[in-house]
């Protein structure tokens, strides 16, 4: 069984563009930013736009949709007007999946600042808590992992497994793994040794688990193994490489979850069709 794969797009002139810019490319899934992810002002999709997107959806027939939340947002943020307007805009971020019927927003758990990391989790998961009541629905809301480094949060299963027991509502939350951030935070040096690929995929598994990891950010790494430093790059070209991710497919450990690309893409222009090949055949 081969997963849905797919790619982040722009939803630049609706959303509904989105879905048939990926289709163009051969999607199968996509992930859009809801709104701008660089502003704390996010505002609902117009009924015309919700109307366009969902027909789209028919029409393309994209299996899975997911959303990414701002990058501003720190629920664990040791501000606390900070933390109300990230709770405040991931909630409208959330407003807005639901309003397009997507499948989930993934966003990053932000860092603790000056309180301990224990903190930091418990802040992330009451913040949570209180977005998915004061937005009822179906999408589920995705922890993504982190590079960590400093005092950023997620960048472990322990932790992720952590914040999501504490949210505590299942049919709800899960996770979302980012292959660049797991090798850039160490947890993982070497997709392509089994020995090191089947250690990762039992502690990954034992902590927050496979069945709730519901997006793969397939991404290679421009930086080495525990650096710390976000930075990806196309599949293939990166220190992940091409049998990292040829090993992570077969491994069949995340087959259930959709798999979308977040590279620069061949000409610097975003991820393409060209990514889109390159890890298809990683499947093959
Ligand atoms: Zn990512």
């Amino acid at each position: 069984m081969r997963p849905l794969l797919g790619m982040h797009v722009s939803a630049a002139g609706g959303a509904y563009r989105a879905l048939y810019r990926g289709k163009d490319m051969g999607a199968e899934a996509i992930q859009i930013f809801g709104a701008s992810p660089r502003s704390y002002v996010a505002n609902l999709p117009g009924d015309e736009d919700v109307a366009a997107f969902r027909e789209a959806r028919e029409k393309t027939g994209i299996g899975a949709v997911y959303l990414h939340a701002a990058y501003l947002v720190n629920l664990s943020s040791d501000t606390p007007a900070l933390r109300a307007r990230s709770e405040k805009n991931l909630a409208a971020h959330m407003a807005i999946a639901e309003a397009l019927g997507a499948d989930g927003l993934v966003f990053h758990p932000g860092s603790y600042g000056a309180q301990l990391p224990e903190d930091g989790i418990r802040l992330t998961a009451a913040g949570m808590r209180r977005v998915l009541e004061s937005v009822p629905g179906k999408a589920r809301l995705l922890i993504e992992n982190t590079a960590a480094g400093g005092t950023k949060l997620g960048g472990n299963p322990e932790e992720i497994a952590a914040m999501l027991a504490e949210v505590g509502d299942p049919e709800r939350t899960g996770c979302c793994l980012d292959t660049a951030h797991a090798f850039e935070s160490g947890i993982i040096d070497d997709y392509a040794d089994p020995g090191t690929l089947g250690a990762f995929l039992e502690r990954w598994n034992s902590t927050v688990g496979f069945a709730r990891t519901y997006a793969v950010h397939a991404n290679d790494s421009k930086t080495l193994a525990g650096s710390h430093n976000d930075k990806h790059e196309n599949i293939g070209d990166g220190h992940i490489g091409t049998d990292g991710f040829r090993a992570l497919a077969g491994s069949g450990a995340f087959s259930h979850a959709a798999w979308v690309l977040e590279v620069p893409g061949i000409d610097d222009l975003g991820p393409d069709e060209e990514n889109l090949k390159r890890l298809r055949a990683c499947f093959a």
